[in-house]
């Protein structure tokens, strides 16, 4: 695609057309070389305005409409999408640096979660409690919200939108949803698709923009009911607290730290495997990503050296040559930030085993690149033990016993995901009830599944999303009693 045809982009969707942003221009960097490829106008308070008031208006048309003809008309618009994934894979590698054959299994993600949604259209159940007193019935309503503001970050820009789009929609809400300032391009030509698969004017909106300006806007916007948030464990912190002022509702996906336990009686290929996959997908640029491995002393060498050993295998690459296993990092403050944690962690302590620094690779020059990095044994104090390590960089510590393993895990702030493996039934049962997360694999990679719901404890978050219980975040309530006067 040529810069002409990107810079084309007006900044912002509302209305089921482009709109002219009113703020200065984005930069838009490709990761895998450091140029910039592409300017967007930034948003302002005004377009965040804008945004609402089309969602606003298109509302109440929209959440009229029988639940099942919201989700055949999602479902049309979903198709179309599909039909153009073809064309969203170079652009999404473009802008976010990942490599084409992720961004194919990102996008279809996200169609999958659309298709999810658009299937449970049919289940949306309400309830009948006969007999509260003589001749009193009570029956349970959902209503939609009304405007849903859905904030994403630049790893996964399309399914964690779809995450909260899907729904959102379905249960009669609309959306201003607000991507990244880094990557714009995917979201603006996503929605641009889903109009033209038929989804309604106003339904579903997008502002570009820095947080700082239309995030704080659209979160502080009156007539935004809800909050639904990907991101950073301080920005939801702040997105809490900005959003408390007329109680608006939010959702909170943030930071995770997830530890993966591997027993001495595991099946240690298949978790050496996981181990890998699971910490250098999408350049280790994942909430939901093994970001510390405690693993039994008698199979530690073994089960270490064949991390190592698939690490130092990785094809470090630009996402859109063909052979890449890993792309880059986002940007430069990505990088330097994964650089410097794994620096200040091996300063106390700890032995480096694969990568470290950036790949001797002329032909990376300029992009944003991180070797796969693995760490045995650093300090239990160190920052790749108690920070969120978003990159490409692997602790690994022995422990005695499962109980020590599930005290190692469970020291930490954040508890989003975990992973054990093992082959004994007890350990198993005894690592899913003690282990603090709202997600624990069990002989499996971290795959997430639209049918079970996922979010955070602790500081990993408030609220879920997947599952037919997203639905109770995107509507309210209301018991009504049938009296007998
Ligand atoms: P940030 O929290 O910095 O940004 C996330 C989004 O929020 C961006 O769109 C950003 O805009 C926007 N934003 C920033 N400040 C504000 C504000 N004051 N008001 C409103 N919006 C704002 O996250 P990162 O970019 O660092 O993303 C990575 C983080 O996301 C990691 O911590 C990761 O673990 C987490 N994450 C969590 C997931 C989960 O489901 N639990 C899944 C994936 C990632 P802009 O970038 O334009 O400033």
């Amino acid at each position: 695609m040529s810069t002409e045809t990107i810079t084309a982009f007006a900044g912002a969707f509302i209305d089921g057309r482009e709109y002219r942003n009113g703020g200065d221009p984005l930069p838009i960097t490709n990761p895998g070389t450091g140029e910039v490829f592409a300017e967007v106008p930034g948003g302002t308070a005004d377009d965040v305005d804008a945004a609402v008031n089309a969602a606003a208006r298109a509302q109440v048309q929209w959440s009229a409409l029988a639940v099942s003809k919201r989700g055949e008309i999602l479902g049309a618009a979903a198709h179309h999408l599909e039909a153009n994934l073809d064309e969203l894979m170079p652009l999404l590698t473009r802008e976010q640096g990942k490599t084409l054959r992720d961004s194919r299994i990102e996008l279809t993600k996200a169609v999958d979660t659309l298709m999810h949604y658009v299937g449970l259209a049919k289940t949306l159940r309400g309830a009948h409690t006969p007999g509260l007193d003589p001749g009193v019935d009570g029956m349970v309503l959902r209503r939609p919200l009304g405007v849903v503001g859905a904030i994403v970050p630049w790893n996964f820009p399309t399914t964690l939108l779809c995450n909260k789009l899907a729904p959102a929609l379905v249960a009669g809400n609309t959306v201003v949803a607000k991507p990244a300032g880094t990557t714009p391009l995917t979201t603006l030509r996503f929605a641009e698709l889903l109009a033209e698969g038929g989804l309604p004017a106003g339904v579903f909106n997008v502002v570009t923009g820095s947080g700082s300006v239309t995030g704080t806007a659209l979160v502080t916007h009156p007539q935004v009911r809800k909050i639904a948030f990907t991101g950073s464990t301080p920005v939801g912190e702040q997105i809490m607290a900005l959003a408390a002022p007329g109680m608006k509702r939010v959702t909170l996906e943030l930071g995770g730290s997830d530890p993966m336990i591997i027993c001495d009686d595991a099946d240690l290929d298949a978790a050496a495997s996981a181990a890998s996959m699971g910490r250098f997908y999408n350049c280790g640029q994942a909430c939901l990503a093994i970001k510390r491995v405690y693993v039994f002393d008698a199979v530690a060498d073994q089960v270490i050296e064949a991390i190592t050993a698939k690490a130092k295998r990785l094809k470090v690459g630009r996402g859109d040559v063909k052979g890449s296993q890993m792309g880059p990092l986002h940007t430069a403050a990505q990088r330097d930030e994964v650089a410097g944690q794994v620096t200040r962690t091996l300063e106390q302590g700890g032995t480096l085993l694969a990568g470290g620094r950036p790949p001797e690779d002329a032909e990376l020059e300029g992009g944003f690149f991180y070797a796969p990095t693995v760490v045995a044994d650093p300090s239990h104090e160190s920052p790749m033990a108690v920070e969120e390590v978003f990159g490409p960089a692997l602790p690994i510590w022995r422990v005695t016993d499962l109980d020590e393993a599930i005290a190692r895990a469970n020291a930490s702030p954040f508890g989003l995901g975990s992973s054990v493996w093992t082959r004994d039934l007890g350990r198993a049962r005894q690592a899913a009830e003690r282990i603090e997360a709202g997600y624990t694999w069990i002989n499996s990679r971290t795959k997430v599944y639209d049918e079970l719901p996922f979010g955070g404890w602790k500081s990993s978050g408030y609220g879920k999303e997947h599952g037919s219980e997203a639905f109770d975040y995107y509507t309210e309530t209301k018991s009504v009693v049938f009296g007998n006067g």
